[in-house]
Order: C-alpha cells, then sequence, then structure tokens
C-alpha cells in the first residue's frame, strides 16, 4: 500500500536520506508536503522530483526565491516560517510525518502532526528533550506511533520488541565517543571547530555533529530514551562504542542482552521506520564482522566530557531543565560554529545556564517555551561575557 510522507528537514542529512529511500520504493512511498530552511537550490529541485502538494522554506524572502526556481504550477503550494512548518507538518494527506529539522524548531511542528493524528518518524531528538512528556501525552491521547529515526533508539526499538517491557533490567546506549574520544581536558581547549565538524563514523549536519564532539549529542539520546521507552534515567546506561557497529544494547533481568547491529548508515533506522513493522530490501553493503576487526566497549570519561553528566543531572531535576540544557546547548554551539567561543566553552555556558534557569513544569507547554527563551538569553549573556569577539 502506497504511504504518505511528509518531510519536515528534506534538505538535511536526514531529509535526504529519507528521499533516497523514496526513491528507491517509488511503489510504496509519496512525498506529499516538505519543509526547509534556506536551502531553496535543492529544495527546488528535490520539488521538481517529488512534486509535493505543499512547500515551506524559512522565510517570505526564501518562499520567492523557491518560487523563482520552480514552474508556475507550484505557485500556490508555497509557504514559510514556523506557520508553514505547521501546515507541512499535519498535512491533510500524510500519513506519517517525518521530524528531520534541526533543534527546537522541530517541536511545534512535530506537536502539530501528532495532533492531527499523523505518525512520527522521529529524527528530531531536541523535540523529546524539550517536551518528552507532553509529546508522549499526545501520542497516546491520539492513538499515534513514534517510531525512532535516531540509530541507538532504533536499535533499542528493535531489541524490545524481543522481550517484554517489565522484563527490562537495562538500556545501554553507545556512543563512538566522537572525533575527541581519549583526548584529555587539557588537549580540548585547542580544538578547532574543522577537528570538532569531522566525525569519524557518521556524516551529518553540522549541530549534531558538535553535539557528537562533546557527548551532549549522547546526553540528549538518553533524554530521548528515557521518554520514548518509559523508564527511569537509572535504567539507561552508556557505553562508549568507537566502531559503531553495535548500535546499542537491551539487557533482560534475565542476564540476556540483546544487540542491534549493522553498518553505519542512517538509511537503516530510516526505512524500518517508514516500513515498520515490515523491513524492505536495502540492498546496502551487509555487515561483514569478520572485516570489522576487534570491537571495542569503554566506561565514558564524564570528567572531561561533562555534557553527558549535565545530561543526567536535566533529567534528575525535571521540568524545564532538559529544555533549558537544550535551549543553552543550540545557542552554545551556534557561536563555537561562529568561532565566538571555544570547544570547552560549549559546555561551560551550558552549565552555567542551567544553574540560573530552572522555574516551571515539564507538564506545562508555555513554562517549556518560556524556559528555552529566557535560556537562550542568558546562555547569549554569558557568551557575549567571555567571547573573543
Ligand atoms: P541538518 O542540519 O543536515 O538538516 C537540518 C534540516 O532542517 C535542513 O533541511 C534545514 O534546512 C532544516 N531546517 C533547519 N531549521 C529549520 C526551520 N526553522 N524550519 C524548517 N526547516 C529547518 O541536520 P541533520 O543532521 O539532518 O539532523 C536533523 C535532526 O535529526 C537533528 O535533530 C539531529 O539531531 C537528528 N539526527 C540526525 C542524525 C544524522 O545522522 N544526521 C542522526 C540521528 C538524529
Ligand atoms: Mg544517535
Amino acid at each position: 500500500m502506497m504511504k504518505n510522507i511528509s518531510l519536515l528537514g528534506a534538505t538535511g542529512s536526514i531529509g535526504v536520506n529519507v528521499l533516497e529511500i523514496v526513491r528507491k520504493f517509488p511503489e510504496r512511498f509519496t512525498v506529499c508536503a516538505m519543509a526547509a530552511g534556506n536551502n531553496v537550490e535543492l529544495l527546488a529541485r528535490q520539488a521538481l522530483e517529488f512534486e509535493p502538494e505543499i512547500l515551506s522554506v524559512a522565510d517570505e524572502q526564501k518562499a520567492r526565491e523557491l518560487q523563482s526556481l520552480l514552474p508556475a504550477k507550484f505557485k500556490d503550494k508555497i509557504t514559510f516560517g514556523a506557520k508553514g512548518n505547521l501546515l507541512v507538518a499535519a498535512f491533510s494527506e500524510a500519513e506519517i510525518t517525518v521530524t528531520a529539522i534541526v533543534g527546537s524548531a522541530g517541536l511545534l511542528p512535530t506537536l502539530a502532526a501528532i495532533d492531527a493524528g499523523k505518525n512520527i518518524g522521529l529524527a528530531n531528538k531536541e523535540t523529546l528533550v524539550m517536551a518528552g512528556k507532553i509529546v508522549m501525552d499526545r501520542v497516546k491521547e491520539n492513538g499515534v506511533r513514534l517510531l525512532p529515526i535516531d540509530s541507538e533508539h532504533s536499535a533499542i526499538f528493535q531489541a524490545l520488541e524481543a522481550g517484554r517491557k517489565k522484563d527490562v533490567e537495562k538500556i545501554i546506549l553507545t556512543a563512538s565517543g566522537g572525533p575527541f574520544l581519549g583526548k584529555s581536558s587539557e588537549e580540548l581547549q585547542m580544538v578547532t571547530r574543522d577537528q570538532a565538524l569531522n566525525h569519524p563514523n557518521w556524516s551529518m549536519g553540522k549541530k549534531i555533529s558538535i553535539d557528537s564532539a562533546t557527548l551532549m549529542n549522547k546526553g540528549l539520546e538518553v533524554i530521548e530514551a528515557k521518554w520514548l521507552f518509559d523508564v527511569g534515567a537509572d535504567t539507561i546506561d552508556v557505553v562508549v562504542h568507537p566502531q559503531s557497529i553495535v548500535h546499542s544494547l537491551v539487557e533482560y533481568h534475565d542476564g540476556s542482552v540483546l544487540a542491534q547491529m549493522g553498518v553505519p548508515d542512517m538509511r537503516i533506522p530510516i526505512a524500518y521506520a517508514l516500513s515498520y513493522p515490515e523491513r524492505m530490501v536495502l540492498e546496502l553493503p551487509s555487515l561483514k564482522l569478520s572485516q570489522c576487526g576487534s570491537l571495542e566497549f569503554i566506561e565514558p570519561d564524564y570528567t572531561t566530557f561533562p555534557a553527558l553528566q549535565l545530561a543526567f543531572d536535566a533529567l534528575e531535576t525535571g521540568g524545564v531543565a532538559p529544555a533549558v540544557l537544550n535551549a543553552a546547548n543550540e545557542v552554545a554551539v551556534e557561536a563555537f560554529l561562529g568561532q565566538r567561543i571555544s570547544f570547552s566553552e560549549i559546555i561551560r555556558t551550558v552549565a552555567r545556564t542551567m544553574d540560573i534557569v530552572h522555574d516551571g513544569s515539564e507538564d506545562n507547554l508555555e513554562h517549556i517555551l518560556q524556559a528555552d527563551a529566557i535560556a537562550r538569553i542568558e546562555a547569549g549573556k554569558f557568551i557575549d561575557a567571555i567571547a573573543k569577539v
């Protein structure tokens, strides 16, 4: 049966991989709606190929540029901005909305899609970090399915199919360790933007690449896992596994540990979310374990990479703390990418902002959005005070 997809973040690393799957299985999937930010050239090419019914871009100016690149028949199909994202997310013909926007901009469109009864393919982890309780409650209320695209969560989701939830002892997230695995705090002071962007195993968008280098990505994923799988933080462990072959594991009470493995290729979890519970023939290179060399598993270094501990702290504090962590991190990563602050100052900014902003309830969307806004201001002030430029 044909499945209609609404795709948020079409021009990004995940978005492009989603479209590759659609291109490979034209008899199974169509794309009825697409949203992106500023890359109108790529979006125009994608629109010509996939012919969605509605398109959204960052702002009115970009919408005009997009129109100029497309035939007249697209004229009434182009929208923009936050409102455009909501229209795309909840577009009537969509059966599944894939949320592959980066950052907090993903939250409201994801909620709109859930409220419109769409199943969700969730790449945008920031959504669950900011408002996991609200999102999961709405998922239940609306009887929709939230399918993880993040490779670790897809792995856990699959390993959970082998047992009963109440028999789960531990959920174990693997972390590659990023490009700076094994470096000391002193060495981290010296690392550059280009080194931080250069992930050893995955090619991804800039923000998540920096998050992988600080280990904040794993911190965000711990919070994501808590909500997605409805477990306490004490049930979640992290182990560093530099080869990125074991994508995560579930340990059951009897001592059985189920791992999901595969070549590191996002098309595998993306395709699984799109076709669940079926599995499609992807024709990717198969995993040759005998050619992988040895697989290592190492305890994370919580002192050198404090981001992971901050994420556990945010979970323990609860309320708006995870949203504050996320907002401060977004601002700090942006400042690091703009070469205003050093690598180590990213997490200093987050820690400092978490100390200042904490009021609000995790059940209240207004509180969360407000905490997000205040955290951005506070993180910005701190950065202005320490920045080189
Ligand atoms: P990316 O930077 O490559 O792409 C982001 C996409 O979102 C682009 O299409 C961009 O135009 C669009 N976008 C940004 N702001 C927007 C806005 N306000 N409105 C509409 N569109 C907007 O990022 P990515 O690596 O594809 O990651 C996307 C999300 O998926 C992130 O939340 C990331 O954490 C998550 N994720 C990514 C990977 C990966 O392998 N890349 C793996 C797991 C999870
Ligand atoms: Mg991941």
